[in-house]
């Protein structure tokens, strides 16, 4: 009988959840068309395919990364696909006064912001963790503190146009993942952050819904380059993920897993077989 439980319990939770998730699925474009947004990390990977959709569906768009010469490209893109507007600033997310130049640059030029997509990620190793605590305390500057940072600059902002907070994030910042130990760490920390402050905002009455990606294996460059050979499964497309996400945000939910089946699946064992899905994190490497 015990053990019908453990097998009945996390299968009707997987029907619920399917049930839950595909019966919600409302989304149209018409939502993010005029809206103003903010994408950083866009000069490349998921973060200039979300600029696309949302240059597609009318947005203002304004985005940011280091290299130039890519958001000049990225910028050209966006207004022959059909954005209202779109401009970049470039700077690093190691300098929080960058962040604030971000957001004020978002007040001058677009007069407010309605969406605020954190996207950005700090370059890191794949291996066992090699000690180096100076790496960790930068990658946190780089994936976690320029988050916060940019979050408490726009908040004023997105209180006014009761806006949204979309923060990219990853199964490794969800559950243990050997070979990205620095990485990991930073992406759980946005949990942390971003689900405690989602709280406030509730306890607040503050109308900014924070929607927390979990990502799974996806096919940008930097991410194949590092892990292609490792990881047994195929990276899933990034255009079609930069929609999942741009979905998530417009309906406001609380959490977008992307593949499905590739994150939220696995991690219903999370609480009633928690050393069974550290056994499949591991079978995924080769
Ligand atoms: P990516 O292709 O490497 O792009 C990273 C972006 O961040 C680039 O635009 C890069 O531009 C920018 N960036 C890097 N360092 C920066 C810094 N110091 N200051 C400002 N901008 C900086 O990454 P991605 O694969 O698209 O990943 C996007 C998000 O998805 C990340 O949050 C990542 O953790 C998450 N994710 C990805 C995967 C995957 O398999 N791809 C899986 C799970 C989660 P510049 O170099 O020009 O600055």
């Amino acid at each position: 009988m015990g053990r019908l439980q453990k097998i009945l319990i996390p299968l009707l939770g997987l029907v619920l959840a399917f049930w839950f998730y595909s019966a919600r699925d409302t989304f149209n474009p018409e939502m993010l068309r005029g809206k103003r947004v903010i994408v950083t990390g866009a000069s490349t990977g998921i973060g200039e395919q979300i600029a696309y959709h949302l240059a597609r569906m009318g947005s203002h768009i304004l985005v940011t990364a280091r290299t130039e010469a890519k958001l000049q490209n990225v910028v050209r893109r966006c207004l022959e696909l059909g954005a209202a507007s779109a401009r970049f600033v470039s700077g690093t997310m190691e300098d929080t006064a960058f962040t604030q130049h971000v957001v004020r640059e978002a007040q001058t030029s677009l007069g407010g912001l309605d969406m605020l997509i954190l996207n950005h990620v700090g370059a890191s190793y794949f291996g066992f963790f090699d000690g180096d605590v100076e790496h960790v305390r930068k990658l946190l500057e780089v994936n976690f503190l320029s988050y916060v940072a940019m979050t408490t600059s726009a908040l004023p902002m997105l209180k006014e146009s009761e806006g949204s907070i979309v923060v990219v994030s990853s199964m490794a910042g969800k559950v243990g993942f050997p070979f990205t130990v620095p990485y990991s760490a930073t992406k759980f920390a946005l949990d942390g952050f971003f689900s405690s402050l989602r709280q406030e905002f509730t306890i607040q009455s503050i109308n900014v819904s924070i929607t927390l990606c979990i990502l799974g294996f996806i096919d940008t460059e930097r991410a194949v380059r590092a892990a292609a050979e490792v990881l047994r499964e195929r990276p899933a497309p990034r255009d079609e993920c930069a929609l999942e996400i741009l979905k998530g945000a417009a309906l406001r939910r609380r959490e977008l897993y992307y593949r499905y089946s590739s994150t939220r699946l696995p991690l219903l064992l999370r609480d009633c077989a928690a050393e069974l899905l550290d056994y499949l994190v591991r079978s995924r490497y080769r």
